[in-house]
């Protein structure tokens, strides 16, 4: 991708507001909680790289991307901390996550199964970090059944190229007024939750929305923080921003060129508009 950097027109990223947004979100978390900071798409757009490096400065115990390429090119920044893979990774390019101590998210059993075999074969010996998804109702990735989810926890702990190191889920409606679907996700994560005698290191549940209006509700050890950490309120007006959130983003640019018209004179493709 090319850089317009000799045009007056910049994105300027405030990394000091990052730091801010963040401990802004740690304030009001339960003492033991951590936070991952969300950079997937680089980064909302404000670079992969300072973004994530900002963030664990600022104390964030990871960061989540969307693929496993974004995990790469963190770590090949020197980036050590936990890096959580949110997207599903095809199954015979996992090995490469577990060399590079990538943890990768898993909604099914099949994609266990399927790992189990290629690890045998190739002789992949390196354990592969796990995120099992839960879906309680967002309707995309994850375990839909206590038994299925139950069965891939135990496949997991029965293999030792698997570490369990985390379960999540993802809220669908975290950022509206009306709470009646986000309690319904709330009970059907409890169900899931309740259904382990031993839960893995990290426990998350939390996007921006739900780290800040359902706080009291967080049955879980970490928080996702993703759109408010980029100073942004997740449900735009419907409802006030409870966390003092400072915005990352400027855009500055200058007027290019501004002219007079006579009337009846157009503009641009279609003429759409006549003076
Ligand atoms: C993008 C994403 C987030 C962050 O969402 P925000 O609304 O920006 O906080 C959290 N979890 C998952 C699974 C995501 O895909």
């Amino acid at each position: 991708m090319i850089s317009g950097r000799l045009r007056d027109t910049k994105l300027i990223v405030n990394l000091g507001a990052i730091r801010h947004n963040i401990q802004e979100q740690q304030k009001q978390l339960a003492p033991n909680s951590k936070i991952f900071a969300v950079v997937k798409a680089n980064a909302y757009g404000n670079g992969l790289v300072p973004v994530a490096q900002t963030a664990i400065g600022a104390g964030a115990a990871g960061t989540c991307v969307a693929i496993l390429d974004e995990a790469l090119e963190l770590r090949d920044n020197g980036i050590t901390k936990l890096i959580l893979v949110l997207g599903i990774t095809p199954v015979e390019n996992a090995h490469v996550a577990a060399e590079a101590g990538v943890s990768l998210t898993v909604g099914s059993l099949d994609w266990l199964e399927d790992y189990h075999q290629l690890a045998i074969a190739n002789h992949w010996t390196k354990p592969l970090k796990v995120h099992l998804g839960i879906d309680s109702g967002m309707g995309r990735i994850g375990f839909t059944t206590v038994e299925n989810f139950n069965e891939a926890v135990e496949f997991v702990r029965e293999h030792r190229e698997f570490e369990f190191e985390g379960m999540f889920t993802h809220f669908a409606t975290a950022d509206s007024a009306d709470e009646s679907y986000f309690n319904k996700q709330v009970n059907r994560w409890e169900q899931f939750v309740n259904s382990l005698n031993e839960l893995p290191p990290f426990v998350h549940m939390a996007n921006s929305a739900t780290g800040m209006w359902h706080q009291e509700k967080i049955t879980a050890n970490t928080v996702r923080m993703g759109i408010s950490m980029y100073g942004q309120n997740p449900s735009g007006r419907e409802l006030a921003a409870t966390l003092d959130l400072k915005p990352v983003e400027q855009l500055v640019t200058s007027i290019s060129f501004v002219k007079k018209l006579k009337a009846g004179e157009s503009v641009s493709y279609g003429a759409t508009y006549t003076a």
